[in-house]
C-alpha cells in the first residue's frame, strides 16, 4: 500500500529545547522519502521515528542555517554506514555550496558515492522523482531560502457504474486505460472520457525560513498539506520581520488564500512552550477554517486522502 505522510523529526527554530529537536522532517510518499532541513539530532530522532536511512531518496535543504542544516553530516555518514544502495539527490540552494561541502565531508568515514547534489538557483527548478515532481522555489529570508513542493500528475479515476453499463469487464478494462478506446462485442466504441473522471494529482508542500513572500504562496497553492514555520506569535511580529519568520497569523493567511486541506505549523521559538500551542491554532484561525496540526516531535501526519475532508488530528 502507498504510504503518504509526513513524520515529524523536530520542530525547534534556532536551538532545541527539551522536547524540541532542532528541524527535522522525513515525507514518505510511495517509494520516495524527501528528508528536509536535518537538524544536529537528526540521525537519532530517525531512530526514535523508525526511519531507516534506506527510507531516504532525497534530502531538501532550505538554507544552511543550523537548525535547517546541522545534521546533514549524522544523516551521510549514516547513509554510507548502512550501505544504502540507491541514488539519494541533495538539494540545496547553490549560493551555499561551501556549507554543503563541509558538511558532506565533515569527518572520517567510509564514504559512499549514491549521494549526488542538486544545487539550486533561479527562480524555479523541477526535478522528476519517481511518482512525483519535486520542485523547488525562492523564499525571503536573511540567507538564501527555498522551500520545496512535491506534485503527483493529475491521472483519471475510473467509474464502475459506466464500465458496466457498457459491458467493459475484466481484461477490456486494462485495453481502454492503455488505448483510450475499444470495441465491445456487440460492436459499439466506448472511450476512456466516458468511463472515467479526472482524478486531482496529490500534493504538498514545505516552507521554512521566510518571511511573506510570492514564493512562499506558489509553493503552498491549492496543496492537501503545507508544512511551514511559525516562528512567532503576532505580539512578536517585529521581531518577525527582523529576522525574516512569518508569525501564525502569517502561515494562516498563506494556508487560507492557498486552499491547502491540511496546515501543519512547526520551527516554534524556544520562547513558546507545549501550553502555548492553542495560542497559534487560534492566531490561525482567523483566517484559515481547514484542519490545523501544531506539530511535536516524532508525530506522523498523513497526507488527507483525496475527499476526505474531515478534521483529523494527528497523534503520536
Ligand atoms: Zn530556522
Ligand atoms: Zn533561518
Amino acid at each position: 500500500m502507498s504510504v503518504r505522510e509526513l513524520v515529524v523529526l523536530g520542530t525547534s527554530s534556532a536551538v532545541p529545547t527539551r522536547h524540541r529537536n532542532h528541524n527535522g522532517y522525513l515525507l514518505r510518499w510511495d517509494g520516495e522519502g524527501f528528508l528536509f532541513d536535518p537538524g544536529e539530532g537528526t540521525q537519532r530522532q530517525m531512530l526514535h521515528a523508525g526511519v531507516s536511512a534506506h527510507d531516504v531518496t532525497w534530502i531538501c535543504v532550505t538554507h544552511f542555517h543550523g537548525d535547517h542544516c546541522l545534521g546533514v553530516p549524522g544523516v551521510v555518514q549514516r547513509i554510507a554506514r548502512d550501505k544504502v544502495n540507491h541514488e539519494v539527490r541533495a538539494a540545496y540552494p547553490a549560493s551555499g555550496e561551501i556549507y554543503w561541502r563541509r558538511l558532506r565531508n565533515a569527518s572520517a568515514f567510509a564514504d559512499t558515492d549514491v549521494i549526488t547534489p542538486r544545487p539550486v538557483s533561479g527562480e524555479v527548478v523541477r526535478w522528476p522523482s519517481g511518482p512525483v515532481t519535486l520542485t523547488a522555489r525562492p523564499l525571503s529570508h536573511p540567507v538564501q531560502s527555498y522551500g520545496y513542493r512535491v506534485d503527483e500528475p493529475g491521472g483519471r479515476r475510473m467509474l464502475p457504474e459506466e464500465l458496466a453499463r457498457r459491458g467493459v469487464r475484466g481484461p477490456m478494462i486494462g485495453e481502454l486505460q492503455r488505448n483510450g478506446s475499444l470495441t465491445t462485442p456487440d460492436g459499439s466504441t466506448v472511450t476512456l472520457d466516458e468511463c472515467s473522471a479526472p482524478r486531482p494529482g496529490q500534493s504538498a508542500a514545505f516552507v521554512m525560513d521566510t518571511r511573506l513572500c510570492d514564493g512562499a504562496f506558489a509553493l503552498a497553492d491549492g496543496v492537501d498539506l503545507l508544512v511551514i514555520e511559525s516562528t512567532f506569535l503576532s505580539d512578536e511580529s517585529a521581531m518577525a520581520a527582523q529576522y525574516g519568520h512569518l508569525t501564525a497569523a502569517q502561515a494562516g493567511q498563506i494556508a487560507a488564500a492557498c486552499g491547502v486541506r491540511r496546515l501543519v505549523l512547526t520551527h516554534f521559538s524556544e520562547r513558546y512552550t507545549t501550553a502555548d500551542e492553542p495560542r497559534f491554532v487560534d492566531e490561525v484561525r482567523k483566517s484559515y477554517a481547514g484542519d490545523v496540526v501544531t506539530a511535536r516531535d516524532l508525530m506522523r501526519v498523513p497526507v488527507p486522502k483525496r475527499g476526505d475532508y474531515q478534521v483529523q488530528r494527528a497523534t503520536k
